[in-house]
């Protein structure tokens, strides 16, 4: 039951083969078996996921049920959700209960989705491993003994171990793509604005964008229905009609011009992976695609550029937890500087210390024109070029990461090696363009994934593109043994 489908079991709930209630508690007993070992979940919601799953049932009883009415899913712990504890993965919110829901939470719960609980993840999204988290790190399914990806961790092991049918996951520089291709799960980081930031703690606002992390594009496609769209309550939220993206996955691939980055296939890529992905390159040729070799020249520039904005945004985001308007509050303060100095020292992980010094570095007056200014205008210079990349060609494709899993505690100790995994993702954070990752194949027993990019807005394209590919082959079925 567990490897089904969104639409299998969508149809199996509105034909009455099985009730939502049921289906609810296979998922959470599954948790129940695994999650010790994985330590995918921060907190489980049994009795509000039964009750929301009684709920779904009614509606499919009275016929009033739409197509995800009844499913269940998780949210990542980044998602304010009314009533249940939100703690990004830190001490600092280790007893934060959101007031109110995300606007993504409530319009999945609003499609009659079941949340099963809130999935574990790098501390306020910082990391690449799943191992910066207050509650211990996340083991990927596929070897327990190797991270999973960071920092949407928790939502790939999850999904990938079949804890879960379907997670949401959030990507300012990755964390959406990366542990999707570390655990082989269909993941999709959409165009900045697409979806709503309400409700969904902010880590770098100008990068930040929530998404589906599936076991395929269909189901990747029809969270993204529930997902979408414009939010006054978000500034930054396009106003701009949702597609139907399951309309579009059966579209012919003819004439499909893909653009292959030279600099996407050089120094420090995993020759086994880039053997995966070049066989993935064919499989598109196959389907009426035509290659074209393009070039990136300013990728090198994208990771000391992100390492500039995303601090510098994250310092002045995280100032609020400050134990008095957000978070942990130190015991017995002296004075005020007291309790502001002890709350965060205590409260925050190494990683989001060192990212706060950074960004508060980079944004000081004397510095802000040699590094802040500098990292904006690199940043232009990465969105133009894609820009000028689509002129020729409609995508582009590529590794996802530079290498499969790598072992928990490999990069602790060097952030730089840390940082360097989300070398091919990162760039399309910076021009704010939607990027996917989809599993690709094995080397040594690990899952690889393939990164698409499209052009602003083309999310519908980029499911096409994976939907296609996964009718015709079949790595986006594999499940870890252990967990089959
Ligand atoms: N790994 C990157 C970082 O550490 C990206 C994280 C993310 O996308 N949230 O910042």
């Amino acid at each position: 039951m567990h490897n089904k489908t969104l639409s299998e079991l969508s149809e199996m709930l509105h034909k009455g083969e099985i009730t939502s209630v049921e289906l609810t508690r296979h998922f959470l007993d599954r948790i129940k078996t695994h999650n010790t070992e994985l330590n995918a979940f921060i907190s489980v919601c049994e009795e509000s996921a039964l009750a929301q799953a009684a709920a779904a049932d009614e509606q499919l009883k009275n016929k009033t049920a739409g197509k995800l009415t009844g499913i269940p899913m998780a949210h990542k712990d980044i998602f304010c959700t009314k009533g249940v504890r939100t703690s990004c993965a830190s001490k600092m919110l280790d007893s934060f209960v959101a007031p109110y829901d995300a606007t993504v939470v409530e319009k999945i719960a609003a499609s009659g989705m079941v949340m099963l609980g809130k999935t574990n993840m790098d501390e306020f999204a910082m990391g690449s491993s799943n191992e910066t988290s207050y509650y211990g790190p996340v083991k990927n399914p596929w070897d327990t003994d190797r991270v999973p990806g960071g920092s949407s961790g928790g939502s790939a092991a999850a999904v990938a171990a079949r804890l879960a049918p379907i997670a949401t996951g959030t990507d300012t520089g990755g964390s959406i793509r990366q542990p999707s291709s570390l655990c082989n799960l269909t993941g999709l980081k959409p165009t900045y604005g697409r979806i709503s930031r309400y409700g969904m703690i902010a880590f770098a606002s100008s990068l930040d964008q929530a998404g589906p992390m599936a076991a395929n594009a269909e189901d990747a496609a029809l969270l993204m229905n529930a997902m979408s769209g414009f939010d006054e309550r978000d500034s930054t939220s396009v106003e701009r009609e949702v597609p139907d993206y399951t309309a579009t996955l059966n579209d012919s691939l003819e004439g499909l011009r893909i653009g292959l980055p030279k600099e996407y296939f050089g120094e420090g890529l995993d020759p086994q992976v880039a053997a995966t992905i070049e066989t993935a390159i064919k499989e598109f040729e196959k389907l009426g695609a035509t290659i074209k070799e393009i070039s990136l020249p300013n990728t090198h520039l994208a990771v000391p550029t992100y390492y500039v904005v995303a601090p510098a945004e994250c310092s002045s985001n995280l100032s609020r937890m400050d134990g008095v308007r957000f978070g942990h509050r130190a015991e017995n303060p002296k004075d005020l500087q007291d309790l502001y100095q002890r709350s965060r020292s205590e409260g925050f992980g190494a990683e989001v210390k060192r990212r706060i010094m950074i960004g508060t570095y980079v944004l000081s007056a004397g510095y802000y024109d040699a590094y802040y200014l500098k990292a904006q205008q690199c940043r232009r210079l990465i969105s133009d070029e894609f820009q000028q990349a689509f002129n020729e060609v409609d995508v582009i494709m590529g590794p996802t990461a530079p290498t499969t899993a790598f072992k928990l505690g490999e990069k602790t100790n060097d952030p730089v090696a840390m940082y360097l995994a989300d070398i091919y993702t990162i760039s399309t954070n910076l021009a704010g363009l939607p990027g996917m990752s989809i599993p690709a194949g094995f080397a040594e027993g690990l899952p690889t994934g393939l990164q698409i990019i499209g052009n602003y807005f083309d999310e519908g394209r980029l499911l096409n593109i994976a939907h296609r590919y996964q009718q015709v082959t079949d790595w986006h079925k594999q499940v870890p043994k252990a967990f089959a």
